[in-house]
């Protein structure tokens, strides 16, 4: 018995049954004599379907009407699912991001919450209430509604559960925990029983998408510990938490990310200040840079290679031809990278050979590689990535 949090996602609340799916799920936990309060998203694809109206009036809508607009989306479901609690036979009440006193900064549609005000939903949970709070969404100091970017619920759900000190904080889904690759399209990809912040952290920033990777930061910062689990299949789910067990596994996951492209200067002048100039040129312009690679000098000239986001690649040769005289710039938008994450490798020599050697038997070329204490990512050819998060799986997961 305790105070429990549990957040369910768009597509748990995607229409009627399913949202009587849940309720069922919040009142046996509430039956067995906890403390409950819930956080919903939008319904199935309703957060889409309002920026596709807002689009097909004004493209480039204020972000302020934005968020006025994409709160509705999460008032739809918290009323439906207290109407379906309610229709169990059960104490509740629904609250709007601001009712239930989140604090927010200013910047809208992406705002970041200061505090949550916790009177009201501790008055309810002392009425004995389950309590159904709107995810995603909270107000600035103007008063005006502000929501925490996409799949922010995941943040409200943990913010509450810090705020609060819960004694769990849930994230229902549609998986049923966390892989160690996209089970949709790797053989023998396993759920994890447990997973570190800092390992999710990385899975999550390289594309797994299970968690929001704010919410882990969050966990991870105020120490609550998550299971994400399935809202359609009751069964044990995967726990993030600050420590967690090896299952035998040298590494948690394999993950690709294609949203990269590579941009190659050659033949720049090999002087001092040249990589401070065109990284504080590209920082100016927000354009986030990955992996670097810089060349020996030879003959008075060097290339240095790096990675940004696909959408920045054009942008970011622009920019440079405006700025380097002499030396050739291009853009590979045809690259993907493939990276393991996991906390045993700190510890084990040979994971990167190991890594190298699946990618060398599937005949696939590394271009860039790039390494931290949890983390190996190889850039490679676009076409090749599906390959090789396979071989590399294979040759990290042990089959059954
Ligand atoms: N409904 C919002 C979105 O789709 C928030 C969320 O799902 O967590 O991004
Ligand atoms: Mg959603």
């Amino acid at each position: 018995m305790g105070l429990i949090v549990q957040k369910f996602g768009g597509s748990s609340v995607a229409n009627a049954e399913r949202v009587m799916n849940v309720a069922r799920i919040v009142t046996d936990t509430y039956k067995k004599g906890n403390d409950v309060i819930v956080v919903v998203s939008a319904q199935g694809d309703t957060t889409d379907d309002l920026i596709e109206k807002a689009n097909e009036i004004n493209p480039k809508a204020a972000k302020r009407e934005m968020d006025q607009l994409l709160c509705a989306g999460e008032q739809i479901s918290i009323s439906l699912l207290a109407m379906a609690i309610e229709s169990l036979g059960f104490p509740v009440i629904s609250l709007l991001g601001w009712q239930a006193g989140f604090n927010t900064n200013s910047i809208y549609s992406n705002a970041r919450i200061k505090n949550i005000k916790t009177n009201r939903l501790q008055a309810e949970i002392a009425k004995h209430n389950i309590v159904v709070v709107a995810g995603f969404q909270g107000i600035n100091r103007y008063d005006d509604l502000t929501t925490l970017g996409r799949g922010g619920s995941d943040t409200s759900a943990v913010a509450i559960a810090a705020a609060l000190k819960a004694d769990r904080c849930q994230i229902f889904t549609d998986v049923e925990g966390v892989y160690t690759a996209d089970p949709r399209k790797v053989d023998n990809a396993k759920k994890l029983k447990e997973i570190t912040y800092d390992e999710m952290l990385e899975l999550a920033t390289l594309g797994a998408q299970v968690l929001n990777n704010r919410s882990v930061e969050m966990a991870k910062k105020y120490g609550v510990e998550l299971e994400v689990l399935s809202s359609l299949n009751p069964i044990p789910g995967t726990i993030v938490k600050e420590v967690a067990k090896m299952e035998k596994m040298l590494i948690r996951g394999v993950t690709k990310d294609k949203d990269v492209a590579l941009v190659s200067i050659l033949n720049l002048q090999d002087t001092p200040g040249v990589a401070f100039k065109i990284f504080s040129k590209l920082a100016s312009k927000n354009i986030n840079v990955d992996i670097i690679l810089q060349s020996f000098g030879r003959d008075g000239t060097k290339d240095i290679v790096f990675t940004v986001n696909k959408e920045n690649g054009p942008v970011a040769v622009e920019l440079l031809n405006d700025m380097l005289d002499d030396c050739k710039i291009v853009c590979n938008t045809e690259v993907a990278k493939v990276s393991i994450v996991g906390a045993g490798m700190e510890s084990h020599p040979g994971t990167a050979s190991k890594m190298f050697e699946a990618l060398y038997e599937s005949n696939i070329n590394i271009q860039m590689i790039s390494t931290s204490e949890i983390k190996i990512s190889v850039v490679i050819d676009a076409e090749a990535a599906d390959r090789a998060v396979s071989a590399v799986h294979k040759a990290f997961i042990p089959n059954d």
